[in-house]
């Protein structure tokens, strides 16, 4: 079994040989409307590379809007 570390945010799995892959990587959904930081979850790197962007309830908008990744 690799060995599974956190560096910044970022969940490494690490092998023998001192490879390191990224699996998963840390992001931040913002609201597109009052740009408000509603969500933190991890992401799938290999699966959604490019910028993500999800339908998601805004308690601030108190509905659902287009939550954008931010860094
Ligand atoms: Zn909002």
């Amino acid at each position: 079994m690799p060995r599974k570390t956190v560096i910044s945010g970022c969940l490494l799995r690490q092998f023998k040989k001192g490879e390191v892959e990224v699996v998963r990587t840390r992001i931040t959904l913002a609201c597109t409307e009052c740009k408000r930081r509603n969500y933190n979850l991890t992401k799938e790197k290999k699966n959604h590379p490019e910028r993500m962007e999800v339908r998601k309830y805004c308690p601030f908008c108190k509905k659902h809007t287009m939550h954008k990744e931010t860094k």
